[in-house]
């Protein structure tokens, strides 16, 4: 059952749940999957996939850093990982969903209204337009969007300078990193490390890439779409 493995994950990864948070996962399981029939949401689905590979590895970064109170913005959120599980789990952080899809965004925003949630924001738009928000946050969150050296550049813009880029990553974040290691210093980028970490149940290597924002972005970056993809920094 969903809750077994959150109660059991959870306690695994050293994270604490309480029934309120549970009961909203259980809601959140059941609107992916209802909506999901209409609508592209994950190709994930069962109960227990759900729970280990959106719910808990979306809340992974918090066995690492303390995002309590703290600005996070999450970019191409989706179906809302990893930053609604976090708030779910986290209450108060102040969290900010990115996508340029607003039919994802209003399935979203349907929820945050059912469960009340205060400090949170859904935010239709592309990513390398980030207007007002640039610099705003304490962390950019992000996972399967792009490889590393593209994400850099749709997620470093938004982030302040002391504040902290989080990629969630698969087997292939070292050579990723290899490959973004000149976009990530243009960008305002410090030293970037990748952290290991097991979500209960799993074989497979997950990797939180973080990068440590050091001075501002210049701001000829972020470029657009078109242009990152063909000119890679
Ligand atoms: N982060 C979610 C997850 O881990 O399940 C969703 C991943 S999905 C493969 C990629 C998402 O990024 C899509 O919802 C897409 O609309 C969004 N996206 C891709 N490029 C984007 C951009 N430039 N600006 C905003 N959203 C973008």
């Amino acid at each position: 059952m969903l809750e077994d493995t959150l109660r059991e994950g959870f306690a695994a990864m050293g994270l604490a749940s309480d029934e309120r948070a549970l009961a909203r996962f259980r809601d959140y399981y059941e609107a992916l999957e209802e909506t999901g029939k209409i609508m592209n949401l994950t190709a994930i689905h069962g109960e227990d996939a759900v729970a280990r590979l959106h719910f808990l590895d979306s809340c992974a970064p918090l066995t690492r850093f303390d995002l309590s109170g703290r600005r996070v913005i999450d970019v191409g959120t989706g179906a809302g990982f990893p930053g609604l599980p976090l708030k779910l789990l986290c209450p108060d952080v102040e969290l900010t969903l990115l996508d340029s899809l607003n039919k994802r965004l209003d399935f979203l925003r349907g929820l945050c209204a059912r469960w009340e949630l205060d400090g949170v924001e859904c935010v239709h738009g592309r990513a390398e337009e980030p207007g007002a928000r640039r610099e705003q946050f304490d962390f950019a969150l992000s996972r399967a969007v792009a490889r590393l050296g593209l994400l850099c550049e749709l997620c470093l813009p938004y982030v302040r300078v002391g504040g902290t880029f989080l990629a969630l990553k698969g087997p292939g974040a070292a050579e990723e990193l290899d490959e973004a290691r000149r976009a990530v210093s243009l960008l305002g980028g410090g030293d970037a490390e990748i952290l290991d970490y097991a979500l209960p149940g799993e074989d497979a290597d997950h990797k939180l890439v973080v990068v440590r924002k050091l001075r501002p972005t210049p701001p000829r970056y972020p470029r657009k779409f078109a242009i990152m993809k063909k000119c890679p920094l």
